[in-house]
Parts: structure tokens; C-alpha cells; sequence
């Protein structure tokens, strides 16, 4: 598959030719279920100039349908573009194809889908992971050039890292969320998967920038363009967490350990952290994603938004449109969500969550004292085979290394590494500062040269 810098210099002719090829291919492929709808006419027709980008299916596409992998949404059609459509389309690209994901972005897999599962393209018994699994799966199989996902606690990252493809999710504040459809609001990022690290600093650069419609989009910050400025050959401090490592499975140690050694080899410097036990950092997560997503599906009534299940009364079309349009992981946040925040149990469960939530931003603070970026696993696992997850806490458990990130805001970027003993991919993050996503993309250029990652 030719990259998205490739992709760029084509000629109109040449990129036509390219999209129906690429169509052809999606069509010929669709047992993956990288796409949440084959494309239909109109869409590639609206997509015949530029060159196609996969979108994840939580972000509006203007007359495309949205949505969120949830038959609550079914039918929903986007009144406008997101500003990261705008800006893809002011940079010659185009949105091609809706790309799975889990219902509302929550899960890990891919498996709550209304449209299905979407299957790992290196071993289709396994998950793609989640909840980008759409878009990660798409970019993995030459099925898209690079795609848009949407990372609120890993969903970017570690979809990326299971099918052997890079991930980046920016600075909270870089890329506006104006037009992507809300879980968590102070967690949720929109981010690049692409093939290599300099598309992903490419696409990084197309979407990110202040943006007047998102009031959390960062206003008095720098944003110089990253993909012009690369640095394979900066020589950075790098710190690796020694006790987040123990968690992981002996194949994920021993990549990690080898790209450590390659990455002293390159001229880097390692120094050795310690960080606050993972388990709190998923406690706290899954109270403030749980906590912020009630409110945020609450608009999902049948009345405005969404797929109405008509009642006997107004409770009654509430209640019937929520339970039969909500699959039962989005159920279960929203029921946990109203229980964190509700009187009595505010100040144990949604504030506590709000310090634990500090004491972790205080942490990464203390460690970029004496590092540029920080080196760490992107999962404890290898994707895991389907089903595997039997309780939604063992599916939240695969998130330690992912979700601090985002309570903390920073920047991150998966990049594949090795295969383990099944010739499934193994994904390793760099986390950067806070708006030093330059640094960030030039550690990843080094880490992607020094382990010259092998597809299998
Ligand atoms: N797995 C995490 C969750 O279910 C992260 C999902 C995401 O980043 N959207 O909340």
C-alpha cells in the first residue's frame, strides 16, 4: 500500500484510478469488517477528489450517517463535518469509508459493534482491539491508506499496537473535537493510524489546531507543523517505569527489554522511574469515563437524537428507547456513570477519582523533570483471542498502560516493535509533555529505525 506522503503527490487521474482499486479491495474484504458499510455511490462520488482518508464512525462526515457502532444512531445523518474533515479536506484529502468500533468507543476489541466484529488482520481468531479496531484493522490489511481514530483511554494506541500498525494520540486541547461525537469530554482525543511515523506526523499536523467552536481546543500554544521538522537523530533521555513493566506477559518484557538496549544503542540515555500502582489508575479512569459519559448519552433519548422506541408515555419512550437502543456495556457505564455522581457517593467515588487523577499528572511532572519521553508497553497482552475477556473488569484490566495518558493529557504514540512467539504484533508507546508532540514524533522516528520493525 502506498503511504499517505506517497499518496499526496498523485496526480487527480492517478488517484481516481487508486479509489477504485481500493474500493474493489474493501469490497473483496468485507469478512475483515474494517468498515462499517461498504461504500455506497454517494459516498464515493462526495469522495472523488483528494486522497481518502478511513474515518472512525464517531465523527460526522456532512450527509454521511454516524453512528457510533450503536442502533441507537442507526439512520442518524450528519448535519455537518467535524473540524478535522474540514481540515482533511483543505488538505487535499477526502473521508473514504466509516471504519467499526466498539458501541460509543467503549470497550477494548471491537466486539460490541451493532454492525459485528471486526477481526485482527494478522490472525482473524483474535481481537483487533479497541475501540479504533475499525480503523487500525483497515490501515493493517492495505486497506486504507491511514485512518482517523479516537483515543479517550487507549483507543487509538492499543488497536494500533495489536495489528502492527503506528497510533498516535495528541496533546488533550491539539485537535478539536468539534463534531466527534462525545464519551468522555476532558479525555477524548482524535488521532492518526497510519502505516509508518512520518504519516502519522503528516496527518497529526493536517488535523490538530486551535479551533473557535471547541472551547477546549488549546488557544495560546505553538503549533508548528511536526513532519517537516523530523529528527531521527536527536539524542533524547528516555525513562522506563520499572514497576508498570511486571504486569506485562514475558513476551511483551523481553521486546521491551530489547528495544531499550537498541534504543541506548542509537545514543539514547535510559534512567529508571516508579509511577502509582496501574490499578488506581484504571480505579480512577473508569469513574471519570463512566461519570462524564451519563451525561453525555444522555442527549441519546429517542426525542432529538437517536432511534425513538415509542411508549406508553414520555418515561415509558425514554425507557424503552434507551434500553433497546443501548447495547450492554454502554447500559452498564451509564448506570455506573449516574451512580458515581449522585448525591451521597459524589465525594467518595467522582472526587476521589478527580485527586487520583492529579496525584498521576504529578507523577508523569516529576519524571519529565529528568526525561524527555517515557517508554512503556501499549498492552499487557498480545491481541487476545475472541471472547476472551469474560467480564467487563478483565477487558477494563487490559488498559493499565493506556488510560494514564489521558488522565494526564499527554501525548502518545504506539509503535510496533517485534512480533511475539505467534507472529502477532507487539506495540511499544512513547509518552511525551504536554504540547511537545515535535519531541514525541522524533523519539518515534528513532524508536521505528532502531527496531526496523518486520510485518509478518
Ligand atoms: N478501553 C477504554 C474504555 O473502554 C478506552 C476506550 C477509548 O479510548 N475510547 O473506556
Amino acid at each position: 500500500m502506498i503511504t499517505l506522503k506517497e499518496a499526496l503527490c498523485l496526480s487527480a487521474d492517478e488517484l481516481a484510478k487508486f479509489k477504485e482499486e481500493l474500493t474493489q479491495k474493501i469490497n473483496d474484504n468485507k469478512e475483515l469488517g474494517a468498515y462499517v458499510e461498504q461504500l455506497t455511490n454517494t459516498q464515493i462520488k462526495s469522495a472523488s477528489t483528494g486522497v481518502p482518508i478511513a474515518i472512525k464512525d464517531n465523527i460526522n462526515i456532512l450527509n454521511w450517517d454516524m453512528t457510533c457502532g450503536s442502533k441507537i444512531l442507526k439512520g442518524y445523518v450528519a448535519p455537518y463535518n467535524a473540524t478535522v474533515i474540514n481540515k482533511l479536506q483543505e488538505a487535499g484529502c477526502t473521508p473514504f469509508g466509516r471504519t467499526n468500533m466498539d458501541e460509543f468507543a467503549m470497550g477494548s476489541s471491537t466486539e460490541s459493534s451493532c454492525y459485528g466484529k471486526t477481526l485482527n488482520p494478522v490472525d482473524n481468531t483474535k481481537v483487533p482491539g479497541g475501540s479504533s479496531g475499525g480503523s487500525a484493522a483497515a490501515v493493517a490489511s492495505g486497506l486504507a491508506i491511514a485512518a482517523l481514530g479516537t483515543d479517550t483511554g487507549g483507543s487509538i494506541r492499543q488497536p494500533a499496537a495489536y495489528c502492527g500498525c503506528v497510533g498516535m494520540k495528541p496533546t488533550y486541547g491539539r485537535v478539536s473535537r468539534y463534531g466527534i461525537a462525545a464519551y468522555s469530554s476532558s479525555l477524548d482525543q482524535c488521532g492518526p493510524i497510519t502505516q509508518n511515523v512520518e504519516d502519522a506526523a503528516i496527518l497529526y499536523d493536517i488535523i490538530s489546531g486551535h479551533d473557535e467552536k471547541d472551547s477546549t481546543s488549546a488557544g495560546d500554544v505553538d503549533y508548528s507543523p511536526v513532519a517537516p521538522n523530523l529528527n531521527a537523530n536527536k539524542k533524547l533521555t528516555i525513562a522506563v517505569i520499572d514497576n508498570f513493566i511486571e504486569e506485562a506477559s514475558e513476551d511483551i518484557k523481553e521486546a521491551f527489554e530489547k528495544t531499550i538496549k537498541s534504543l541506548e544503542d542509537a545514543g539514547h540515555t535510559i534512567v529508571h522511574k516508579n509511577m502509582m500502582d496501574t490499578k488506581k489508575h484504571v480505579s480512577s479512569y473508569y469513574v471519570v469515563a463512566t461519570a462524564e459519559a451519563s451525561a453525555n448519552l444522555a442527549r441519546y433519548d429517542g426525542i432529538r437524537f437517536g432511534n425513538r422506541v415509542e411508549g406508553a408515555g414520555l418515561k415509558e419512550t425514554y425507557i424503552d428507547t434507551k434500553s433497546q437502543g443501548f447495547g450492554d456495556e454502554v447500559q452498564k457505564r451509564i448506570m455506573l456513570g449516574t451512580f458515581v455522581l449522585s448525591s451521597g457517593y459524589y465525594d467518595a467515588y467522582y472526587i476521589k477519582a478527580q485527586k487520583v487523577r492529579h496525584l498521576i499528572k504529578d507523577d508523569f511532572e516529576s519524571i519529565f523533570k529528568d526525561a524527555n519521553l517515557i517508554l512503556s508497553p501499549v498492552a499487557p497482552t498480545t491481541a487476545p483471542k475472541f471472547g476472551s475477556f469474560k467480564t467487563s473488569l478483565e477487558m477494563y484490566l487490559s488498559d493499565i498502560y493506556t488510560i494514564s495518558v489521558n488522565l494526564a493529557g499527554l501525548p502518545a504514540i504506539s509503535v510496533p516493535v517485534a512480533n511475539d512467539k505467534d507472529g502477532m504484533p507487539i506495540g511499544l508507546q512513547l509518552i511525551g509533555k504536554a504540547y511537545d508532540e515535535q519531541t514525541l514524533f522524533d523519539g518515534a522516528m528513532s524508536l521505528e529505525s532502531c527496531v526496523n520493525y518486520k510485518k509478518n
